[in-house]
């Protein structure tokens, strides 16, 4: 553990360095203290080596936006781009001092909207954002075996520069998604049942907490954070500046689908779900069934796919099982490329210039307004289940507004269930598969129907599937989030809350 100066520092009014423990550590309170007057912004402009945008400056309008357009409103106070794990102290004792609640951003992905600062609905105040998306430096160790992953590092970076060392690790399948977002949370990808949770291959963690401090959180320091960091969400405990991972050698990754008729999916959901959580763990698969008019409209789509890391000419035999319960595909196709490949594909990027895998400035990804929520199957749906399901899929087609919506089932077991459930902070480690709601909707439309919608399709499925959920798809909804995304390991990440962050600085909605 190091520090940031022995007791850290905080920026007086005037720009001067104090002491931390000469100024109050209060709960922040959304507004200036009168005590403190008004931010010392230039103050802070000067003590570190990131950039510091205000409403006023040039570029915080672009610099403002998060991945999700829904929350394009937000009016976050300033925005620090910072460049150091220096300057995510001095932020964060600028905002101790002034009492400004701070947002963390990374990837800016949250489904949400807590990483913009200050968005309508989403449970935060305008806040001071603390972005760690310029901190993007990838660096291997001699042998590539293990890799520093600066904070800022979106998935497709990632696997664009392990995959080019003939390395990989198994992450999601988004190319913008944060991956220090995506970890702390868990990660689940399309080669979890390979590789286990992106969490699972992480080995070390820093992270600077409310007080200024750096951690270097590994198994043999700071164990409890760096428990904590696997799978109990972000935006809780500190500001993670860099993560290690280890690598494993690249498999090649052969993708395949089939597509079946609605009118077979009740016998797709029941063959798929007895088979995809206990097939060969080199086996992953997702079950997508979408709705929604305007993308759909003919009716929903079912399609089952997914990826397999073994030799490409086994993939039959592999799959046999699976097929011999189902009718008739409407179309199938596979494929087989490099893992550095296969996941550029997965992202939307194969192809691409990586200066062009992006959706800010230069780049050729869109942006999507979208909703979702989550659960976790630990058993499978009986036929009362299925029914419930498949109703909802079709109600998709009378949402107003919704672009296209439905669910996906992605296959967990394999490696996942390998690890106990209270090794690390992600809990559900014997589900059979993690699940997604998801509405999209052209940006400006009222998310209000397309809300309803996803939240309308996971109370209908609660009955059969229980409460829980994933906290990397969190749902401002839920009635007990902290039990829904963590089960029994909630009591002990509030106790490491309670020992990192004893005065509550980080205040996002649904923490321990
Ligand atoms: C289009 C899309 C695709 C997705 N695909 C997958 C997938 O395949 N697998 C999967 O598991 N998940 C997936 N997710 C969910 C994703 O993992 C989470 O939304 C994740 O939290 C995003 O991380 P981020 O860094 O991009 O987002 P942010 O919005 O920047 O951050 C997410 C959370 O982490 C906090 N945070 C941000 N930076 C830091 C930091 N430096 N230190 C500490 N906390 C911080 C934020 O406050 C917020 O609570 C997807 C989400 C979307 C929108």
């Amino acid at each position: 553990m190091t520090e940031l100066g022995r007791r850290g520092f905080v920026l007086g009014a005037a720009g001067t360095l104090l002491l931390a423990g000469c100024v109050p550590t209060a709960h922040p309170t959304g507004s200036p203290s009168a005590s403190v007057g008004p931010p010392d912004w230039a103050a802070l402009r000067s003590a570190v080596t990131g950039s510091l945008l205000l409403p006023s400056s040039q570029g915080f309008a672009v610099a403002k936006l998060t991945e999700n357009p829904r929350f394009d409103a937000a009016e976050p106070l300033a925005i620090l781009q910072v460049a150091s794990a220096a300057d995510v102290g001095a932020a964060l004792a600028f905002a101790r001092t002034y009492r400004l609640p701070v947002a963390l951003r990374a990837g800016g992905h949250n489904y949400v909207g807590w990483s913009a600062g200050g968005a309508a609905g989403s449970g935060v105040p305008a806040s001071f954002v603390i972005s760690t998306a310029a901190l993007d430096t990838i660096a291997f160790s001699a042998d590539a075996s293990s890799v520093v992953v600066g904070a800022g590092a979106t998935l497709a970076a990632v696997y664009d520069a392990v995959g080019s060392r003939g390395r990989a690790i198994a992450g999601g399948s988004c190319a913008t998604v944060g991956i220090t977002g995506l970890t702390l949370g868990g990660g689940v990808g399309v080669l979890v049942r390979s590789f286990g949770l992106a969490c699972d291959q992480l080995t070390e963690i820093e992270l600077v907490t409310a007080d200024g401090v750096v951690h270097t959180a590994n198994t043999t320091s700071d164990s409890d954070l760096f428990w904590a960091s696997r799978g109990g969400g972000g935006g809780i405990l500190g500001v993670v500046t860099k993560l290690t991972f280890a690598t494993r050698p690249a498999p090649t990754v052969t993708e395949w689908h089939y597509a079946f008729p609605f009118a077979s999916a009740a016998a797709v959901v029941g063959t798929w779900q007895k088979w995809a959580p206990t097939s060969d763990p080199r086996n992953w698969s997702t079950l997508k069934l979408l709705g929604g008019l305007a993308k759909h409209p003919d009716g929903p789509s079912v399609g089952v796919s997914g990826t397999w890391t073994g030799p490409a000419a086994d993939l039959a035999t592999q799959l046999a099982p699976l097929l011999a319960g189902l009718p008739a595909p409407l179309a199938h196709s596979s494929v087989t490329r490099s893992y550095r490949d296969s996941m550029l594909d997965y992202a939307g990027c194969l192809g691409l210039p990586m200066s062009e895998c992006t959706t800010g400035p230069g780049g050729k990804l869109v942006r999507e307004s979208s909703s979702g929520t989550s659960s976790i199957g630990y058993t499978a749906l009986d036929g009362g289940g299925i029914s419930a399901l498949l109703a909802q899929v079709q109600a998709a087609q009378a949402v107003a507004g919704i672009r296209e919506g439905g669910i996906s089932m992605d296959a967990l077991g394999g490696q996942v269930a390998t690890v106990a459930g209270d090794a690390t902070a992600f809990p559900h480690r014997s589900a059979l598969w993690t699940v997604q709601y998801t509405g999209t909707f052209p940006d400006g439309a009222d998310p209000g129907p397309i809300d309803a919608y996803v939240r309308g399709f996971r109370a209908a499925m609660t009955p059969h599937w229980g409460d829980h959920a994933y906290v990397n798809y969190p749902d401002a909804s839920l009635a007990d989030p902290g039990t829904a995304y963590w089960g029994d390991n909630l009591p002990r990440l509030d106790s490491i809350k309670k020992k990192y962050d004893p005065a509550g600085f980080f205040t996002q909605p649904q923490s321990y």
